[in-house]
């Protein structure tokens, strides 16, 4: 089992996490426990979950439709209505089991109601086990705007057993998969190395515990994301542009396959500005297009995607700003980048993914 210390909270990555659980609900004394998931997580994780911790039994489960689309208005409004309806008090916990949808969109109601009760995240995906369950980012999506409105809360506790993962899809795997790809880019070359060599038999609980002792390391240093912690938004401007584009469609993209577009995109642009030399932009190029494939976005107007960073929350004024790779395993923030850039950079990229 690790432990890992982070804002006032400890991250617990092992086989055993559930026992920890007991034990800290044990000492926490809550009034009452709520469950919010969704409907195959409930079906295929929670009855595992309940043996190892029978405390929980009694909770009560706030279940919500899978997906980007739960994490909206209308849920958080199921939850705090249930809240109301089931007496929650100051002292409820609030237990976000799921991926990161749960853990964004539990995560913000809990802060919000009654001005913030507790909640945990026990994540079932890898992308909310390696990246969404720490760091207290909270929020839910607005009028089409991803993760416009939301909070800086942290977790009491995060409770991590890739057990879970047992039963999620390739693509799900591979979701998650693409944000530790980003950790390592952004923060660690030997790690950079090391999932260049990932292969099936690669050990998910090594992965996991590598990008949360990375990521933690950053977001102790800027909790609330006004510093380095940018860095870790690199391939999101693009990605959650794109990400955007695709929501209301008939075939939505996963936030890590955005992403992942984002990476290479913003690699380009990275070397654009001089920040990487070719050969490392061939390097990312050859390594993520051999082990994801990349969705073509040819068909998506780029002055759409440019609208969309415009739109994005982390741009100010008209000055568009991203965090960018500056070599692997260092990164630069707040790089000003021209909407010519950005043309650039996705034409240049449209050529090779088709
Ligand atoms: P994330 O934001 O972490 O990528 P989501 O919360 O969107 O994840 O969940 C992705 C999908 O995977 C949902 O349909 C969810 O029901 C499903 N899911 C989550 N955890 C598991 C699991 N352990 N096994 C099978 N399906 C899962
Ligand atoms: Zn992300």
């Amino acid at each position: 089992m690790t432990l890992i210390k982070s804002n006032g909270y400890n991250i617990i990555i092992g086989d055993n996490s559930i026992d920890s659980l007991s034990n800290f609900l044990e000492i926490k004394k809550y009034t009452s426990y709520f469950i919010l998931s969704d409907q195959n997580i409930i079906k295929l994780c929670l009855p595992h979950l309940l043996i190892a911790c029978p405390k929980l039994i009694t909770a009560q489960i706030i279940k919500i439709k899978p997906g980007e689309k739960s994490k909206s208005l209308k849920f958080s409004t199921l939850i705090w209505q249930t809240l109301i309806d089931k007496n929650a008090d100051k002292n409820a916990l609030l237990i976000n089991f799921g991926g990161g949808v749960i853990s964004d969109l539990g995560g913000f109601s809990a802060a919000t109601f009654k001005r913030g009760i507790d909640f945990i995240n026990i994540p079932t995906t890898l992308l909310a086990m390696a990246d969404a369950s720490l760091g207290g980012k909270t929020g839910i999506n607005f009028n089409e705007f991803k993760n416009i409105i939301g909070t800086i809360k942290q977790p009491k506790g995060v409770f991590i057993n890739t057990e879970f993962l047992k039963t999620l899809s390739q693509r799900q795997l591979k979701n998650g998969l693409a944000e530790i790809y980003k950790i390592a880019l952004v923060n660690s070359h030997p790690f950079w190395n090391e999932l260049a060599a990932f292969s099936e038999k690669t050990s998910y609980i090594k992965l996991i515990t590598k990008s949360i002792q990375i990521k933690n390391k950053i977001i102790l240093k800027d909790p609330f994301d006004i510093g380095i912690r940018k860095s870790l938004n690199f391939g999101h401007t693009i990605g959650h542009a794109i990400e955007s584009e695709f929501l209301n469609s008939e075939a939505p993209m996963l936030h890590g396959e955005a992403v992942l577009i984002g990476l290479l995109i913003e690699s380009k642009i990275s070397y654009q500005k001089q920040l990487i030399s070719k050969p490392m932009l061939i390097e990312i190029y050859s390594v993520l297009t051999s082990h994801f494939k990349p969705r073509s976005i040819s068909e998506i107007p780029i002055s759409s995607i440019i609208n969309r960073i415009k739109n994005d929350k982390k741009a100010s004024k008209n000055i568009l700003l991203f965090s960018l790779i500056n070599g692997i395993g260092s990164f630069k923030i707040d790089v000003i980048v021209s909407e010519t850039q950005i043309q650039k950079a996705i034409t240049d990229h449209n050529n090779l993914i088709r």
